[in-house]
């Protein structure tokens, strides 16, 4: 089939095979172009690890440090007629090329959030790796069911205390508008925290422990965006903003509790990127387009992978990671310093419908919004005829 972006809203409905691993290549020619870590991760897990963050973490593990990956993800598979996800082509790519590379890789495809999932994990582990040093936990998703009680939790993406107005951009209908936003109830704001807050990723620890399949000096992180004034309203203030404050919570928690493994916990806060979780965050897509304009012109701008590599070797292995004030990994800092943050508040206050792709990377976000799901990269024929199946 001839494969063509069918973009609805803030989401791409299919994907391309080719395009997919032409993505999963370049990072890692990225991560090989780079000195090979010293020190690294040899046994790794990552849970959410076929798209985004994620993704790039894994790629970092394996080319950087010759790790072996267990990976989890939620992603569909393809049929004759539909394309799969982008995050399956891409673990297909990723499986393809560390079999070329010779090392080891397992993916484990379904709901993160459950405990089969978390068995079937362990069951691998104990089997293939014996234990992991590193896990990763870059799960992005609007829901989770709890496994205890079998609810639904739904998140949401809203202010807190009051209503909130503010500029916003639909990537779809290229509009620059005003959005005014409810305040979340309570439950909205449980129910946010519940999905996306730490409660899953102590519930791996604890059955990974359990199991006795974290190694001696294990690291754990999670990731986290804190953003500035701009974002707070919608982000870092809002409903996801708690959940990420209970990610903190967790990771202090998770710091206290497995002393014998001598267990280390972090929050690892990375910067604002057009991946498939940020495209649907309101004003997220206006913001990251008028950030990659700053961080371009500042010669800053780094994709996922870059971010990851830099977590990597400067903060995770290293003697003394350098934490803020809440014990958390910041890489960050080339986003939230105050002279690139007056630059961008400067283009906000702007910015109009009229204005719009003169003052920020309208190109760029279009770009990598396409890249996400392998479309738009140079050296893809998009008007060949392939196969949408591509087997793990
Ligand atoms: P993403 O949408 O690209 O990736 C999400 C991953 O989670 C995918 O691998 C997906 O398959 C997996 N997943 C989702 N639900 C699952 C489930 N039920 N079971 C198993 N796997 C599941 O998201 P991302 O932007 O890379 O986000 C990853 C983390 O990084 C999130 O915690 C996010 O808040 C954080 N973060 C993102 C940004 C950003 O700008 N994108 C910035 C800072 C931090």
């Amino acid at each position: 089939m001839v494969i063509k972006p069918k973009i609805r809203g803030f989401i791409c409905t299919n994907a391309h095979p080719v395009g997919c691993a032409a993505n999963v290549r370049q990072q890692i020619d990225y991560v090989k172009s780079t000195p090979h870590m010293n020190i690294g991760p040899k046994r790794v897990l990552v849970i959410g690890c076929s798209t985004g963050y994620g993704l790039a973490s894994r790629i970092m593990a394996a080319f950087g440090s010759d790790a072996k990956t267990i990976g989890v993800c939620f992603e569909k598979e393809p049929t004759e007629r539909k394309t799969g996800t982008a995050g399956w082509y891409n673990t297909a790519a990723f499986h393809k090329y560390a079999q070329e590379a010779n090392l080891y890789y397992h993916t484990i495809n379904g709901d993160a959030f459950s405990d089969e999932i978390k068995a079937e994990t362990i069951e691998r582990i104990k089997a293939d790796l014996g234990q992991v040093d590193l896990v990763v936990y870059s799960l992005a998703s609007p829901k989770r069911k709890d496994p205890v009680t079998g609810e639904v939790y739904s998140s949401t993406l809203k202010p807190i205390g009051k209503q909130y107005t503010t500029k916003t951009y639909d990537t779809d209908k290229d509009l620059v508008h005003e959005i005014t936003l409810d305040p979340a109830n309570d439950d909205e704001i449980e129910q946010t925290i519940k999905v996306m807050g730490g409660e899953d990723w102590e519930r791996w620890i604890e059955q990974l422990h359990a199991a006795g399949v974290l190694a001696d000096g294990c690291q754990t992180t999670a990731y986290t965006y804190i953003g500035k004034k701009l974002t707070w309203p919608i982000y870092g203030h809002a409903t996801i903003g708690k959940a990420k404050e209970d990610l903190d919570r967790a990771a202090a928690t998770l710091r206290r509790g497995y002393k014998d493994v001598h267990l280390k916990a972090w929050v690892s806060s990375l910067k604002a990127l057009v991946t498939q979780a940020s495209s649907a965050i309101p004003v997220m897509p206006l913001y990251i387009s008028l950030i990659y304009k700053v961080m371009k012109e500042e010669g800053t701008h780094e994709g996922c992978i870059e971010q990851i590599y830099r977590l990597f070797t400067q903060d995770l292995y290293v003697e003394v990671p350098e934490m803020d004030d809440h014990n958390r990994l910041r890489v960050d800092g080339l986003e939230t310093n105050d002279k690139t943050q007056a630059k961008v508040e400067a283009l906000w206050n702007q910015v109009t419908q009229e204005n719009f792709h003169q003052l920020a990377d309208y190109k760029g976000y279009h770009s990598d919004f396409l890249r996400l799901f392998g479309f738009g990269i140079d050296g893809v024929d998009y008007d060949a005829d392939v196969d949408p199946i591509v087997n793990w």
